[in-house]
């Protein structure tokens, strides 16, 4: 008895039959097809029978999604000569890793297929890199495990398309996702491939773009010295992790006269309870003090006006600094973009003088990855879709503001400020093998992840997995993994119809 793979998320399009695919008939749906030993009319009837299942959905998942139940042709057909077609299909649920068989049933005599059926997903990347230096083996890690674990433990076939072909794309030191669509469009080649391909990107730097406001996101505490130790000028340094949005995008320092964006208006000064307005003029950045090989300028050089200045010439006094700021807030190991098919993973991880390792590349690429697929679900849950499986027992940060909603409702914003569960870090996430305690109002996480699934990359240098944990894996093996049905949990819109 022969198993066939039948590729439940693709559509019966001749492009796909290639690769492993010999026939159409391997593609969505399941086809039937009954030869008679005479030509007699008969009255016939198919029904697919499950025979065995990798990760079975729950009753509260199939009650929530009709798509996760079998769905069988109903009635029967009359043969016409010794070949039948029936124009009925079965509509199997989306998992991968089912076996099924085929009964057909015609005058009292039943017959089972010869062949079973097992399900199965097929999804495409093509592969972009930005070319860094001499060993080409730095741009593009190996994949070829990673591909394997997909294919051996959850039952999907990345392929990459065209097969064995890397496409270079300009370098740039520090990417956006703007950047990232802008680089890719004019070589990307497999818009016939969509919605089942993703454009997997490998860049240099993520940095992460963000406003702040001192005063407000951070404290704006400061001490103005007596006249006597020279106040004329306040110093002020923003916190650990926070540089000037400086230094990371020529276009961006030349902006304003070359003064850059990283300014974002007047500052302002509370002393004694008075406002005194600093003029943006008066705000430099030092740029004689860095963080690492020249790079990341933390230092603020204030100079106050006259009347703002402590009168006293010996003691000090407190005082606040209000100002907003553009900053990076730290480097992003890689992304997937909520809506569009795009995914990068970041040669370096934080500063361009720290690369990171194969290991932790394909890390980040299991981990977001994953969240294009689905993970982690909240079925069941307060912000749970109808769609989603049920959320697995070690689920964090449900109210999942990046892959949620682009614009968050008022129900949304309350539930994040009364139940947040993210615990300092965002999105929905897997906390199997860590656990995280509140102190002084940060999370501290401990343990070691046991799933690529955790919300960062390492604890205290323990690094997360390269794979799902278990229940993760079992999850995986759900997922309706069709991005062109409307209950799907991928979001594989073109990037060339973006921005
Ligand atoms: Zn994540
Ligand atoms: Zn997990």
């Amino acid at each position: 008895m022969a198993k066939l793979k039948q590729y439940v998320n693709l559509p019966q399009i001749s492009l796909f039959v290639e690769r492993g695919i010999a026939l159409l008939d391997r593609l969505g749906p399941v086809h039937f097809k009954t030869k008679f030993k005479t030509d007699d009319p008969m009255l016939a009837k198919f029904r697919t029978v499950l025979v065995s299942e990798v990760s079975p959905y729950t009753e509260a998942e199939k009650k929530r999604n009709r798509w996760y139940k079998l769905r069988e042709p109903i009635g029967v057909e009359i043969s016409e000569g010794k070949e039948m077609v029936p124009g009925t299909t079965a509509q199997l649920p989306p998992s991968g890793g089912a076996v099924y068989k085929i009964e057909a049933r015609a005058g009292d005599k039943t017959v089972e297929s010869t062949d079973e059926i097992e399900t199965w997903r097929r999804l495409f990347f093509q592969t972009f890199y930005m070319k860094h230096g001499s060993d080409p083996k730095k741009d593009v890690p190996n994949l070829k495990d990673t591909l394997d674990y997909y294919e051996k433990k959850l039952f999907v076939e990345l392929l990459e398309v065209p097969e064995g072909v890397r496409t270079e794309i300009p370098y740039l030191e520090n990417a956006t996702a703007d950047d990232l669509i802008r680089l890719v469009k004019p070589k990307y080649t497999v818009k016939d491939r969509e919605p089942w391909v993703l454009a997997l990107v490998f860049s240099n730097a993520l940095p992460a773009l963000n406003v702040i406001e001192i005063g407000v996101d951070v404290s704006g505490k400061v001490d103005l010295p007596g006249r006597m130790w020279g106040n004329a000028e306040l110093v002020f340094e923003l916190p650990e992790g926070k540089y000037a949005w400086w230094g990371f995008k020529p276009d961006d320092d030349a902006e304003n006269g070359g003064k850059g964006i990283w300014l974002r208006g007047d500052g302002k000064l509370t002393a004694d309870g008075k406002d005194f307005e600093i003029p943006k003029d008066s705000i430099k950045l030092d740029t004689s003090h860095s963080f690492r090989a020249g790079k990341g300028f933390n230092r603020l050089r204030i100079t106050l006006p006259e009347k703002a200045r402590n009168q006293n010439s010996i003691f000090g006094k407190n005082a606040s600094f209000a100002l907003r700021l553009l900053v990076a807030d730290g480097f992003s190991g890689g992304f997937a973009l909520r809506d569009e098919n795009l995914l990068t993973v970041a040669r370096t991880a934080w500063w361009r003088d720290t690369e990171k390792t194969e290991t932790e590349k394909l890390q980040t690429l299991n981990h977001e990855l994953g969240h294009k697929l689905g993970m982690v679900p909240k079925g069941g849950r307060h912000f749970g879709g109808r769609y989603e499986l049920d959320a697995p027992d070690k689920l964090y940060g449900d109210v999942d503001l990046i892959y949620g909603p682009e614009n968050p409702s008022q129900d949304v914003k309350d539930y994040v400020k009364r139940y947040d569960n993210s615990k300092g870090h965002r999105g929905a996430h897997c906390e199997r093998g860590a656990s995280a305690e509140k102190a002084d109002g940060v999370w501290e996480w401990s343990g070691k992840p046991e799933c690529t699934m955790f919300g960062a990359n390492a604890i205290k240098g323990v690094s997360a997995l390269q794979k799902f944990c278990e229940v993760c894996a079992k999850l995986v093996i759900r997922q309706n993994l069709d991005p062109a049905h409307s209950d799907a949990v991928l979001s594989f819109k073109s990037l060339l119809d973006s921005r």
